[in-house]
């Protein structure tokens, strides 16, 4: 019922186009995965507004549901596709890049998406490590009902069946770009050992599939280590997670270490990457899937994605403003709101105009992917 196959292979990049075939249908790639925190993506999203955006899956994150009874409750209702309506393919994380937050993150004020570099970390906002990682688990305290907890590979595993989402991912340790060679060597052989523990309580899973994670940090050494481990594991695709550098060019340096050993016959997925500044780039260097929380969150404060870059729609000086978002955007809100009017609902306070910036980006996104697979196909990319 899983299937990954690859349609055409660029000559120019390792860019390739391919299709994921699940029970929820099927994913064209590349592929963006939209965040869906607690199984809906934020802005206010009804799951057909979701679908009139063109998002072909989206992706929640097990953290979440760690406490307050969350699995259970999703459980009881068939799942994530019939609690949330959803029934396109749908993916969970492991919690392990959340845990991070609360640990190296929050100690060292690195947020959760974006400031995977650190450059721009503000020192004042220096947290508190609410985290142990152990050979056991990674323990800690929920931030919501304060109950102590010790997430280990066999509970992410048990959670993730518990909401039964197509993709669930291995649980990893998450380190900085800050961590020195002995600290990323030691998390390596902690993750690799909860990789083993993880799948060999995962035999008999049925209608779900598993993604390894590649970590190994910014050490070209450990990376490909790595890169060797998860190729040898009993998964259906690869991704690439934890620490990518200090900058952007940094990400695509450790992006192609993996590439030298990495199973090209697996999709691919970078984890929590996905700005428009780089997307063209990771898909060259044959990403196939990626998710992000910049595009959804960056609508709900009023920027837009457009051909021409980002724009905020909160900004004064857009009262005559008397035109869509973007010209060539065939959105359902392009075609009927122009930026004056949700400048004037950002003003107001009202909720719909976030709403229809999440439905812009969306689209936004999905189209201009499109185009990119359109350009695959024809080896113009
Ligand atoms: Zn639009």
């Amino acid at each position: 019922m899983f299937k990954f196959e690859i349609q055409k292979q660029s000559k120019k990049s390792r860019a390739r186009i391919g299709e994921i075939t699940t029970p929820h249908g099927k994913i064209e790639t590349p592929a963006f995965i939209p965040v869906a925190t607690l199984g809906v993506i934020k802005g206010g999203l009804s799951s057909q507004e979701t679908e009139q955006s063109k998002v072909q899956c989206q992706i929640t994150n097990t953290f979440h549901f760690l406490d307050l009874d969350r699995a259970e409750q999703v459980e009881k209702m068939g799942g994530l596709h019939k609690f949330f309506n959803f029934n396109k393919p749908i993916f969970t994380d492991s919690g392990g890049f959340q845990v991070f937050s609360l640990g190296k993150g929050s100690e060292l004020g690195l947020g959760k998406i974006g400031s995977i570099f650190p450059n721009g970390v503000n020192q004042k906002q220096k947290g508190k490590n609410l985290l142990k990682i152990s050979r056991k688990g990674a323990r800690f305290k929920s931030p919501r009902d304060g109950r102590e907890i010790l997430l280990t590979p066999e509970l992410s595993l048990a959670v993730q069946k518990q909401l039964g989402a197509d993709f669930i991912y291995l649980l990893d340790v998450c380190g900085t770009p800050l961590d020195d060679k002995k600290t990323a060597k030691k998390d390596l052989e902690i993750t690799n050992q909860w990789y083993k523990r993880f799948l060999s309580a995962s035999k008999g899973l049925k209608n779900q599939k598993i993604f390894g994670i590649i970590q190994g940090g910014v050490y070209k050494d450990l990376r490909e280590e790595s890169t060797k481990f998860v190729n040898d594991l009993p998964v259906f695709g690869i991704a690439i997670g934890g620490a990518l550098g200090k900058s952007k060019k940094d990400m695509y340096k450790t992006i192609s270490w993996v590439n030298k050993d990495i199973d090209w016959q697996r999709p691919h997925h970078l984890l929590g990457i996905g700005d428009l500044e780089v997307l063209e780039e990771i898909i060259k260097l044959g990403i196939d899937l990626f998710d992000c929380a910049l595009p959804t969150r960056i609508a709900r404060h009023g920027t837009a994605m457009t051909s021409k870059g980002y724009l905020n729609l909160n900004a004064g000086k857009l009262k005559n403003a008397f035109e869509p978002i973007d010209k060539k955007c065939q959105c359902p809100v392009c075609k009927k709101y122009t930026i004056a009017q949700i400048n004037f609902l950002f003003k107001s306070k009202e909720m719909l105009a976030g709403k229809l910036l999440t439905i812009h980006n969306l689209f936004f996104l999905e189209t201009k992917l499109e185009e990119i697979r359109k350009k695959i196909e024809s080896g113009k990319f």
